[in-house]
């Protein structure tokens, strides 16, 4: 394994060095256990240099650069990810435990950020507004100078494209401070961007905890935004953080998302998005639609079937690419089995899949689960579990299904099954949710979608276009000229 690939320590103004106290975190292989490297553990200081290197690229090569020019370095540095990709799959499969698969996945949609957000670049302009007679007036889109991006481990590399990608294609220079658990790959990225041309400081990488690097960056009066992914917890402290400063933020926070399954659903259509869409990553997902609501007419039927996928469900070291790799971290595993001890002994467990017998003992498995009958308020139909562990809730008629599924503090994701054209577009109206998807689920998780919450999960978009807006801020020009 090529660690030496995304090692370098600390990445701010074009250069590679040690953290300033000179500290370093180990780096773990969540499918064994074993220590594999150290990642340099930046601070208040390193936080402080990224953020001056980065002032300082908007007044110099970077910030010199056309919006056109900026697009075609995206692009480019897309085209160096993809040249890369077996090499960033790997290293994502060492440090997150991710199946090759997925992890193939994610480079494969960090490439497409950078193909599109590279076209989009140019293509971003204000308005004109009609006003007195003797005035012209339009606005501009600007970028906001310096952006902060603060991301969890579970997605690295996605993250990266919908944020920090983003936030570059629009003109601004970025400060990334990757997740503790998991920096390689983001790392990884630094030093294909800077050798396919990302001139020095529009990018910069300071890894290291939340509590030091993340805090530091979260209460910064140097940045101009914020774009935070991970915990509701976590997000609330960024935002208080921020608003010290009067820094706009963007927060991607967590969810409970509901798949809704109507008596005349496709059922053989829906059934492998109601298993796949809680067991991706592991259920480390945010957008993970982790509880089913089924219809009673078909609630039997559905259980059956989803007792059957789950008990063919395997998890396994990242290597052996199986349908599930190992947690992230012994702490995320301990969290999950604390819900899964409630949930065996309140509630009935539908179907289990398996570790393969000869996962390492030292890596962080545990088999996918689904538990049925859960009544909308217990606690496990409510908190983010986070782990590989859905939930089947009955319910009997369209306006129960609404209330229960809107029925969390969350909103992040929702999808409706049914063949009912009709009530499609009523649950769209109705679901309280940053996207909806009909007759499917995540939509192949498409980089034009703009992804982003409401109520505990967040508020703000990435992805797609939207991005832009929120990676910009709008002046108004308004010129008397008689
Ligand atoms: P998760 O539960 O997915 O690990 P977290 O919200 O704990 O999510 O972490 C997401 C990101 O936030 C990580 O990069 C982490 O280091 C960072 N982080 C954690 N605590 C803080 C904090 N107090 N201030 C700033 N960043 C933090
Ligand atoms: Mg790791």
């Amino acid at each position: 394994m090529d660690l030496d690939f995304a090692r370098e320590g600390v990445f701010v103004g074009g250069r590679w060095r040690g953290a300033a106290s000179g500290e370093t975190l180990p780096i773990e292989n969540p499918s064994n256990g074993e220590t594999v490297g150290s990642l340099a553990a930046g601070g208040a200081d390193d936080v402080d240099a990224a953020v001056d290197a980065a002032r300082g690229a908007l007044s110099s090569e970077w910030g010199a650069l056309s919006a056109a020019e900026r697009g075609r370095l995206l692009a480019q540095i897309g085209r160096a990810v993809l040249a890369q990709a077996d090499r960033l799959a790997e290293l994502e499969a060492l440090d997150v435990g991710k199946p090759l698969k997925q992890a193939r996945a994610d480079v494969v949609a960090l490439a497409r950020y950078l193909e599109f957000y590279g076209g989009a670049a140019d293509k971003l302009h204000g308005e004109s507004i009609p006003y007195l007679p003797g005035y012209t007036v339009f606005t501009l889109r600007e970028p906001h100078g310096v952006t902060g991006h603060i991301i969890p481990w579970n997605y690295p590399m996605q993250i990266i494209g919908r944020s920090v990608v983003a936030a570059l294609a629009v003109g601004n220079a970025a400060v990334l401070k990757p997740a503790e658990q998991a920096s390689l790959t983001a790392l990884a990225f630094a030093r294909i961007a800077a050798e396919a041309g990302l001139p020095a400081g529009a990018l910069n990488v300071v890894p290291g905890t939340g509590a030091a690097a993340g805090a530091a960056l979260a209460g910064h009066p140097g940045i101009d935004h914020i774009s935070f992914t991970g915990s509701s917890g976590v997000g609330a402290t960024i935002q208080a953080a921020a608003a010290r400063n009067a820094v706009p933020v963007t927060l991607e926070l967590g969810g409970k998302s509901p798949q809704v399954v109507f008596d005349d659903a496709d059922l053989d259509k829906a059934l492998p998005f109601l298993v796949s869409a809680g067991i991706q990553n592991a259920g480390q997902t945010c957008s993970a639609g982790s509880r089913i609501l089924v219809q009673r007419g078909v609630y039997d039927q559905v259980a059956a079937r989803l007792a059957e996928r789950f008990a063919a469900l395997r998890s396994g070291p990242a290597r052996a690419d199986l349908d599930l790799g190992p947690i992230i971290s012994a702490r995320q595993k301990a969290m999950i089995e604390g819900f899964v001890e409630v949930a065996r002994r309140e509630l009935t467990l539908i179907g289990e899949g398996q570790v393969v017998a000869d996962a390492p003992s030292g890596g962080h498995y545990l088999p996918a689960m689904v538990f049925g009958d859960v009544a909308p308020d217990h606690r496990l139909a409510q908190e983010e579990i986070f782990g590989p562990v859905q939930v089947v809730i009955p319910f009997d008629t369209e306006e129960d299904a609404v209330r229960i599924a809107n029925g969390t503090p969350y909103g992040l994701v929702a999808g409706v099954w049914t063949r009912d054209a009709d009530r499609l577009f009523r649950m769209a109206r109705k679901l309280r949710a940053g996207q909806v998807f009909l007759n499917n689920y995540g939509a192949a998780g498409g980089v034009e979608l703009p992804f982003g919450g409401v109520g505990r999960s967040g508020h703000g978009r990435e992805k797609g276009f939207e991005a832009l807006y929120g990676f910009t801020v709008l002046k108004t020009v308004a010129a008397h000229h008689g």
